[in-house]
C-alpha cells in the first residue's frame, strides 16, 4: 500500500490535478492521498495559501476573490459537480483565527481531488491533533487516523493542518503537508510514502550554486535530516521522523517527470563509492565568541553563558570549545531583539576576558554516512577550501560522524560549496 502526497505546484491548476489523478490511478496500491493547496502556476504567480494569509491580514474581500476564482476555474475545467459556495461564505464572513484561514487552501483542494477521483474526503481537522502548546500529538493522531481510515479502501485528506485540544484549527509550519503525508503513511503502515513534487529528488548540492548537481538515488533518513536542516529543502524536515520511526521508505518523485527515478529515503546504510552524499548550507549566522583564561578548569562556565541565551530564547546551532575560549553559532535573526541585553547579561554572569558577536557567516554541511570509516575526508575538504582562500571560522564534526559542518564568511559561501563539490564529486582523486 502506498500513501501519496502531492505538493502545491503539482496541483496548481485543473490540468495538473488531472495529471496527478492519472498518477494516482495508475497504481491501485496508491490508496491514501494527501494534498497541498494549489501553488504557483508560473514563477510570478501567488500560492493560494499566500492569498489566504493576505486576506486574513487585510480582511478585504477583494483579497479572497483570487482564491474563489482559482478554485471555481479548477472545478469548471475538471467538469465536476461540486458546490463550495457555503464554504467560501464561511471563510469570508465568519471570524476565524489565522491558522484556520491558512488551512482553507488544503481543505478546498482535498474536496476537489476527492470529488474528481470519486473517493471519500476525510478532514484532517478531526484526525491530526496538537497539544495545548501546539506540538503534534503523535499518539492521538496515529490512533485516530487508523480509526478513521482503517475501514476505507481509499481516501483524500488535506495536508498542513489539524486541531488544538479546544478544537481550533492549527497548522504546521509552511510546507507542512509533507508531515501530514508522513503521518498518514505511518498510521496506515504503508509500504512506501510517495512524495510527489516538482523536482527530480534530493540533489547533491543547491543547483543555484552548482548547476551540475545531480539527483541522489538513495539517502538515509539521518542524512536527509541533516541535509534538510542545513538548507536543502526537498521535504519538510519534520516529515522524516514519523516515516523513519515506522520504517516506511519515502520516495521523492517528480510529478512532471514521473519516469525519473526520484530519491529513495530509507534507514539501511547505503553503500556508495563516494563517502559524501551531498553538500548543503545556509547563510545568516552569527558567531558569539567568548574568551576566558583557564576556562577549561572552571565548572559551569559554559552552562551559565548558555542560560543567558536561554532567557532570550536564542538556540545555539553549533558549539566549538577550546582551552580558554569557546564559540557559539546562532542564527542572526534570533539576536534581532536581544543583542545588547544579551551581551550585557553575559558580561554580568560570567565576566569574560573578551566577548564578540560577529555576523555574516554561512554554515556548510558535508553529509555522508560513508564518511565515518574513511580516512582523508577532512584533509580533502580543507585542501579544497584552502585552494580558494576560504577562511574557515568554525568546524563541527557531528557526534554521529555523518557530517562535517563548517562556518565560513558569507562572501565565500558559494565558492566554498562549489569547491567542496568539485573535490568530492568531480575530481574525486585529487587530494
Ligand atoms: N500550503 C502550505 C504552504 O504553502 C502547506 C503545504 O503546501 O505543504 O506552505
Amino acid at each position: 500500500m502506498i500513501t501519496v502526497k502531492f505538493g502545491g505546484t503539482s496541483l496548481a491548476d485543473a490540468q495538473r490535478i488531472r495529471h496527478a489523478a492519472d498518477i494516482i490511478r495508475a497504481n491501485p496500491d496508491r490508496r491514501f492521498v494527501v494534498v497541498s493547496a494549489p501553488g504557483k502556476r508560473f514563477p510570478e504567480d501567488t500560492k493560494i495559501t499566500d492569498h489566504l494569509i493576505r486576506f486574513q491580514a487585510s480582511g478585504d474581500p477583494r483579497d479572497f476573490q483570487p482564491v474563489e476564482e482559482r478554485f471555481e476555474e479548477i472545478i469548471r475545467e475538471l467538469d465536476i459537480s461540486l458546490d463550495l459556495s457555503a464554504d467560501y461564505d464561511e471563510m469570508k464572513n465568519e471570524p476565524h483565527n489565522a491558522d484556520y484561514m491558512a488551512s482553507c487552501g488544503e481543505y478546498l483542494s482535498a474536496r476537489i481531488m476527492a470529488a474528481y477521483l470519486g473517493w471519500p474526503f476525510v478532514d484532517t481537522e478531526f484526525c491530526v491533533f496538537f497539544d495545548e502548546k501546539g506540538r503534534l500529538d503523535r499518539r492521538r493522531t496515529n490512533n485516530t487516523l487508523q480509526e478513521k481510515l482503517g475501514s476505507l479502501e481509499h481516501a483524500v485528506l488535506p495536508g498542513y493542518y489539524g486541531a488544538m485540544p479546544d478544537g481550533q484549527v492549527h497548522t504546521f509550519s509552511r510546507g507542512g503537508s509533507d508531515i501530514s503525508g508522513a503521518l498518514v503513511a505511518a498510521a496506515m503502515g504503508a509500504d512506501t510514502y510517495e512524495n510527489w513534487t516538482d523536482v527530480d529528488g534530493m540533489l547533491t548540492a543547491d543547483p543555484r550554486i552548482v548547476p551540475t548537481a545531480t539527483t541522489i538515488p538513495a539517502i538515509t533518513y539521518a542524512e536527509l535530516e541533516e541535509m534538510a536542516y542545513q538548507g536543502a529543502t526537498v521535504l519538510h524536515e519534520e516529515a522524516v521522523r514519523p516515516a523513519w520511526d515506522a520504517g516506511i521508505p519515502i520516495h521523492i518523485r517528480n510529478t512532471f517527470r514521473p519516469e525519473a527515478d526520484g530519491t529513495w529515503i530509507r534507514s539501511e546504510n547505503i553503500v556508495r563509492d563516494n563517502p559524501v552524499t551531498g553538500v548543503a548550507g545556509r547563510k545568516g549566522f552569527s558567531i558569539l565568541h567568548i574568551e576566558k583564561e583557564k576556562m577549561n578548569a572552571m565548572v559551569g562556565y559554559v552552562r551559565k553563558t548558555l542560560s543567558c541565551l536561554e532567557r532570550h530564547h536564542v538556540a545555539f546551532e553549533h558549539m566549538a570549545t577550546g582551552l580558554s575560549s569557546f564559540s557559539l553559532v546562532v542564527s542572526t535573526a534570533s539576536l534581532a531583539d536581544c543583542r545588547e541585553t544579551l551581551e550585557w547579561e553575559i558580561q554580568q554572569e560570567v565576566d569574560p576576558d573578551a566577548l564578540t558577536i560577529s555576523d555574516g557567516f554561512a554554515m556548510i554541511a558535508v553529509v555522508g554516512c560513508g564518511m565515518i570509516d574513511r580516512p582523508g575526508i577532512a584533509g580533502k575538504l580543507f585542501s579544497a577550501l584552502g585552494d580558494i582562500g576560504a577562511n574557515v571560522r568554525m568546524i563541527d564534526q557531528g557526534g554521529s560522524q555523518m557530517s562535517i559542518v563548517l562556518g565560513v564568511t558569507e562572501d565565500c559561501y558559494e565558492d566554498s560549496v562549489q569547491a567542496i563539490y568539485d573535490r568530492f564529486f568531480i575530481n574525486m582523486n585529487v587530494l
